[in-house]
């Protein structure tokens, strides 16, 4: 770790603080060119207990971060806050992404969503740029357990997108079909490849192996670009498992998504992006003048108080009280999983993720609903229900859970 530390609360406020005094500050400064301002003053007034606040104090100030502070140079109205947007993506880049300190791009976004469509845009472009693409030559690949932003993506950019099936049980990228689908989209003309490997999928939590990807592209000597969507399990993964090497050691690897306001519990607005250097460029839109420094995000205006919330939570916990925290996550997914067992009920889980998906047959609906499982889709179809060890999932709910479904089966056995 080289980056991330744990801080005290003092040493915090200080941070932020200092950083919010960097920026230009709206209620003292004579600043007149901002079509911006501090929130209004008549509804988000500056209470005294702000002060013991750092984020709600920043949310108050309400920076812009439009742009990428990784290159060139930011709006210098917000310098001080764009310090610690710095921070977080130094922290996750290279501390547990294993990319090397500066050698990476990359912005807090408004979510997983789009940070995906930022990876695949900005791959669409470089093939364009690089190898003079059209759009039928370029085509997404990613499995059937993939998020739907993926597909969303496709859309807006207009690309095609070749959806692989996995298997049933285990829920791992089927190699022979994918090795077909690709030798036929080679025959009708696709020549660049954008693969979305899942790092923790939404439905399953299931990871998938990029190799499988890899091997069979390069078997062919194709052009391919290598995604991670770590939207959910990019705050879990790399802790339980850490012998992963889903990451930027993997020369492979491009880019990465990662969520924090799933795991992390970081406020809605904390999706992150994160790419090698010398892509990023290929989205550069250069009509964004007004931007001081280049505009090279999807989003334009987006909330400083969303950098410094994934700062404080960071350097709240430290890189050892937070691999803590996922450790207590994987012992009650355990625990579940054991009571499970127990009832010869199957379900998948991926081993070193919080997510346990039940086989539908064994759940009956009344007591999905009750629970609030989330079925894989929601029609008559459904295979499966799935539960996520968040946080706020303890092992005295999984008890109560787990005895009411004891006893709703065995009346069903009797009758
Ligand atoms: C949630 C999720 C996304 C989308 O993230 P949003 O933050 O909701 O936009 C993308 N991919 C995966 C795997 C996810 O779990």
């Amino acid at each position: 770790m080289i980056y991330w530390k744990k801080l005290s609360k003092e040493e915090r406020n200080n941070k932020v603080q200092k950083a919010l005094n960097a920026n230009v500050n709206f209620s003292k400064d004579t600043s007149l060119g901002y079509p911006a301002s501090k929130l209004d003053g008549k509804v988000f007034y500056d209470a005294d207990f702000l002060k013991d606040a750092p984020v709600l104090q920043t949310f108050v100030a309400n920076p812009n971060h439009i742009g990428c502070h990784t290159l060139g140079d930011s709006e210098s109205a917000f310098k001080g806050t764009h310090v610690l947007e710095k921070e977080v993506l130094d922290v996750l880049a290279v501390d547990v992404f294993k990319a090397n300190p500066n050698e990476y791009d990359g912005y807090i976004s408004p979510g997983g969503t789009e940070a995906n469509i930022q990876a695949i845009w900005m791959y669409r472009n470089f093939f364009q740029y690089k190898n003079h693409a059209t759009l039928a030559e370029i085509v997404i690949l990613a499995s059937e357990d993939t998020h739907y932003s993926i597909p969303k993506a496709a859309n807006v950019l207009q690309l095609d997108w070749l959806k692989i099936p996995v298997a049933f049980e285990n829920r791992e990228i089927d190699a022979i079909a994918l090795e077909a689908i690709i030798v036929t989209a080679k025959e009708n003309g696709k020549k660049y490849f954008i693969v979305v490997s899942n790092m923790g999928t939404t439905m399953f939590g299931s990871v998938d192996n990029p190799e499988v990807y890899t091997t069979i592209l390069e078997k062919y000597n194709l052009d391919y670009k290598l995604h991670i969507d770590g939207a959910y399990g990019g705050f879990v993964y790399p802790f339980s498992n850490e012998k992963s090497i889903i990451n930027f050691s993997n020369p492979k690897i491009s880019s990465i998504t990662i969520d924090a306001h799933k795991m992390l519990q970081a406020p809605y607005g904390t999706g992150v992006f994160i790419c090698r250097k010398g892509l990023i460029e290929n989205v550069l839109t250069k009509e964004a003048q007004y931007v001081e420094g280049m505009d090279l995000t999807l989003c334009g205006s987006r909330s400083g108080a969303n950098a410094v919330a994934v700062w404080m939570i960071l350097f709240t916990y430290g890189p050892h009280k937070w691999f803590e925290k996922v450790s207590v996550l994987q012992m009650r997914t355990q625990y579940l999983c054991t009571e499970l067992d127990n009832l010869g009920i199957r379900y998948f889980r991926e081993p070193h993720m919080n997510i346990v998906t039940i086989h539908s047959e064994f759940i009956p609906k009344t007591i999905a609903e009750k629970y609030d499982l989330v079925p894989e889709t929601h029609n008559s179809e459904n295979k499966w229900y799935k539960i996520v060890l968040m946080n706020h999932v303890e092992v005295q709910h999984l008890t109560i859970f787990i005895d009411e479904l004891k006893e709703t089966l065995l009346c069903l056995k009797q009758n």
